[in-house]
């Protein structure tokens, strides 16, 4: 996907001048001040543990638009509904659809609908579209980062980490894509695995609040392995990662280790990552610890310039390259 959206996508649509741009491949995309994203969603089934396909297809796209600083205030909307889908069911997910908007404090303003034949969608696709704006809470926090050091940014990007920033995890890694694999393969983990498939908008704008902010991203598709990467590759800085800190569930861990896929490579979808000052490091850490959304958040690394890679230091003390992961290790969980 990575190569077909660099070696395709970018080389007939990018070029457009854009403020963000759609070749900086951050989460949204900024032109004239507006943060614009837009994202679709073809989980598989519509309804798993914690989740359904409506609050899903609201959070990931605001938590796009929250992730550069930015305050989200109208989404749209268009349903692909493959024909025999149910109407308890599409109602179900438009039930859900209006609760996780009253949540996150947004409207879906405009939208589309269309019916097509019986086929591979697996239910229904939803695209849903946002626009966000600066705030407050961004300009105060910008302003704190550049009592500590030098900031040129206006947002907050995938670019921005520098040599000594810290990076801390808002929760448990792997749980989304666990549950989501679950209810598609019906297995049973022995405990149940629950979707953290959630809005962030409003924990994010209590953070930028606290400030010293530099760089954020929701570790959705590829994981952190992948969110990692991205900070590393696009700041040009190495990431160092204490493998201990990673806050993993046990019951996700085990289903993992049975599976044989990587924790560190599965999608979630309430769950932030932040490059952050180290002069603010704790207090944005402690304010995460005192939310629902945050209560297992821990500061897992730092950035350094004294490799370019991100390196995990492992329990037992030796060191490995941790690389983006190449397929998904479970597909269509978002
Ligand atoms: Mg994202």
């Amino acid at each position: 996907m990575h190569d077909l959206v660099r070696e395709y996508v970018l080389k007939y649509l990018g070029g457009s001048g854009a403020e963000v741009p759609l070749e900086a491949l951050d989460d949204s995309a900024v032109i004239n001040d507006i943060v614009f994203k837009s994202d679709s969603h073809a989980v598989k089934p519509l309804f798993f543990p914690g989740g359904d396909m409506g609050r899903l297809a609201v959070a990931g796209t605001v938590n796009d638009i929250a992730v550069l600083g930015a305050e989200p205030f109208a989404l749209s909307s268009a349903l692909i509904l493959e024909e025999g889908l149910s109407m308890a069911d599409l109602d179900r997910i438009l039930k859900s659809i209006a609760e996780t908007c009253e949540e996150a404090g947004v409207h879906v303003i405009t939208g589309d609908t269309k019916v097509v034949e019986k086929g591979a969608l697996g239910g229904c696709v939803i695209n849903t579209s946002g626009i966000g704006r600066r705030n407050d809470a961004l300009e105060k926090n910008i302003a704190e980062v550049r009592r500590h050091r030098s900031f040129d940014a206006r947002w907050i990007l995938d670019s921005n980490l520098r040599d000594g920033d810290r990076v801390i995890i808002s929760g448990t890694v792997g749980d989304h894509g666990l549950a989501v694999l679950s209810a598609q393969e019906g297995y049973d983990f022995g405990s149940q695995v629950v979707s953290d498939v959630t809005p962030l908008n409003k924990l994010i704008m209590r953070l930028l609040d606290v400030g010293g902010i530099v760089a954020m991203k929701d570790p959705t598709r590829g994981g952190l392995s992948n969110a990692l990467n991205e900070f590393s590759e696009k700041s040009g800085v190495g990431i160092l990662v204490e493998e201990a800190k990673i806050p993993i569930r046990g019951d996700v861990k085990a289903a993992c280790e049975m599976l044989g896929i990587d924790p560190l490579d599965v999608g979630n979808e309430g769950k932030v990552l932040i490059g952050v000052v180290p002069q603010k490091a704790e207090e944005v850490l402690a304010l995460l610890r005192e939310t629902k959304e945050g209560k297992d958040a821990q500061l897992i690394g730092k950035a350094t310039k004294q490799f370019d890679e991100v390196a995990l230091e492992t329990v037992v003390g030796g060191k490995r390259i941790l690389t983006p992961p190449i397929g998904d290790p479970v597909p269509r969980i978002c």
